[in-house]
């Protein structure tokens, strides 16, 4: 008899664990879906302030993109840390993450879970507070060791990168364009799996003429893209995404290599 009630208590239990679990997936999943299909007039007229890039595309591509940053935006953590985070920021971050990949729609930075957002620039120590006789300058990184799936950006300059005061500088998007330069393994500013093999050799002369140029004082690219090819890859991409026209018109050799790397034209 004892036997007999210990298993009917036990399938009552099983099927109570069951229809718990079955139901939060249920929960989860709808949410899930839920994010990937609602995309608010309000996040559209963001993006239509904030991101140039995304006033750029035509009715059918934005639609894309919105798709790209729901999927970023629910599978990866954007964390505030000692500050405060709004939707802007969440699309500002979500959007620097898409721009150099668009082309790519299946890549979704598999290497990162969590994006965090600091009050200010830092030092090495990810220190904001400002010390005596110690300089900040970092306005973004991609961590590594301990921080291993992990991008820090600035707030602030992720503000600035977006709202039309920089032409040539965007914190977020030199920070993904290190990441996805890296998804072969190295991030050495040659992004093999987006190279034909070929073209290497001809991109690391192309880097090294430009290099010589910005010594000279006589390029309009960021100086901080001499420090190695890494570097200059991420530098050279903020301007292109930044200000294609621009860039086109005073670099057209490093346009063209550009287009070929990240397959957008713009
Ligand atoms: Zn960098």
């Amino acid at each position: 008899m004892q036997t007999l009630l210990f298993i009917i208590v036990s399938v009552l239990v099983i099927a109570v664990i069951i229809y718990v679990s079955n139901s939060q997936n249920k929960k989860k999943k709808q949410q899930q879906n839920l994010l990937y299909s609602e995309f608010s007039q309000e996040w559209k007229s963001i993006l239509m302030q904030k991101i140039l890039f995304y006033r750029n595309l035509d009715a059918e591509d934005k639609e894309l993109f919105e798709k790209q940053l729901l999927r970023f935006l629910a599978t990866k953590k954007i964390e505030a840390v000692s500050t405060s985070i709004d939707d802007t920021v969440r699309l500002m971050v979500a959007s620097s993450a898409v721009i150099p990949t668009f082309a790519f729609p299946n890549f979704n930075y598999p290497s990162v879970r969590t994006v965090l957002i600091y009050p200010g620039s830092f030092d090495e120590d990810f220190n904001t507070v400002k010390h005596k006789n110690h300089q900040q300058f970092i306005t973004g990184m991609v961590g590594n060791k301990g921080l291993k799936g992990t991008v820090i950006l600035s707030k602030p300059d992720l503000l600035a990168a977006y709202n039309g005061s920089r032409t040539k500088h965007n914190v977020g998007i030199h920070e993904f364009v290190h990441l996805l330069d890296g998804t072969d393994g190295d991030i050495d500013g040659i992004p093999e799996r987006l190279m034909e093999n070929s073209y290497v050799g001809s991109w690391l002369f192309e880097i090294k003429d430009e290099m010589e140029v910005i010594m000279k004082r006589k390029s309009d690219i960021n100086p901080y893209g001499l420090t190695n090819n890494a570097e200059f890859l991420a530098v050279v991409s903020e301007y292109f995404f930044s200000s294609p026209k621009s860039f086109k018109k005073k670099h057209p050799d490093l346009y063209e290599y550009l287009v070929d790397i990240f397959d957008q034209e713009l």
